[in-house]
């Protein structure tokens, strides 16, 4: 029998069932889930409540190198994977808003921010048994992985499924302002200067189009026998 991976690295685009597949895949080894999305959106939203512009790279660097952010197993059944706190406040939500969505990859591509990040990241993600999801996972923060895949699908059916969601949570965005909105953060994150998008040499590449997560799953159960 192969030796189970340490350091597991799934990256791919928004709504790609990364963040799903990866905290079942976590649970199923008994391994931490470590989504990185949450970090940057936390940063994000502490740019949007405290600074006039997001637009300031010098003002939102120095501000994510001062706030704390944390995650939590999750401490309510509303739904949540984890509790997000910034400086000690539940932004679990709140990070998940339009408003974040729209600015999260302009903040993302500030060098300073990622810096800040990709340090803490690395931090935790060293420690081993880790199911670690983002971008730039198998490329920047842990190129040493033992395991890489890089899930993809359409923009369309990615749209699609965030659609769904946000209907289940109750708000009231149209698929077509999603799609749009997903559209700008694709470019912005695919072609930015500082670890873009892009599939490690060494990943595996899963479409997930017509893929359910359980057929997803029994494709990483695959690479792993
Ligand atoms: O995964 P999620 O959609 O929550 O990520 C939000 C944004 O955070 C992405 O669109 C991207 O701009 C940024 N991000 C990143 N690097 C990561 C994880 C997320 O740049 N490792």
């Amino acid at each position: 029998m192969k030796k189970m991976p340490d350091k597991i690295a799934i990256d791919g685009p928004a709504a790609s069932g990364k963040s799903t597949v990866a905290e079942r895949l976590a649970e199923e080894l008994g391994y931490l889930y470590f989504d990185t999305g949450v970090m940057y959106r936390a940063v994000t939203l502490a740019a949007l409540k405290h600074l006039s512009r997001v637009e300031d790279e010098t003002a939102v660097t120095e501000l994510a190198q001062r706030v704390c952010i944390d995650v939590k197993p999750p401490s309510m059944d509303d739904g949540r994977k984890y509790d997000v706190f910034l400086d000690g406040q539940d932004v679990t939500w709140e990070i998940r808003k339009p408003e974040v969505d729209q600015n999260v990859s302009q903040v993302s591509a500030y060098s300073g921010v990622r810096q800040e990040m990709t340090s803490q990241q690395r931090r935790i993600g060293e420690r081993g048994r880790v199911v670690m999801v983002g971008r730039d996972i198998g490329t920047v923060v842990l190129p040493n992985a033992d395991l890489k895949i890089y899930l993809d699908a359409s923009v369309e059916e990615r749209a699609k499924r965030r659609h769904k969601e946000v209907l289940e949570r109750g708000r009231s965005e149209t698929y077509e302002e999603i799609l749009s909105s997903m559209r700008r953060r694709d470019e912005i994150d695919s072609t930015r200067k500082i670890a873009p998008l892009v599939a490690a040499k060494d990943a595996y590449i899963l479409n997930s189009d017509g893929l359910t997560v359980d057929g997803v799953l029994q494709k990483i159960h695959a690479l792993l026998k």
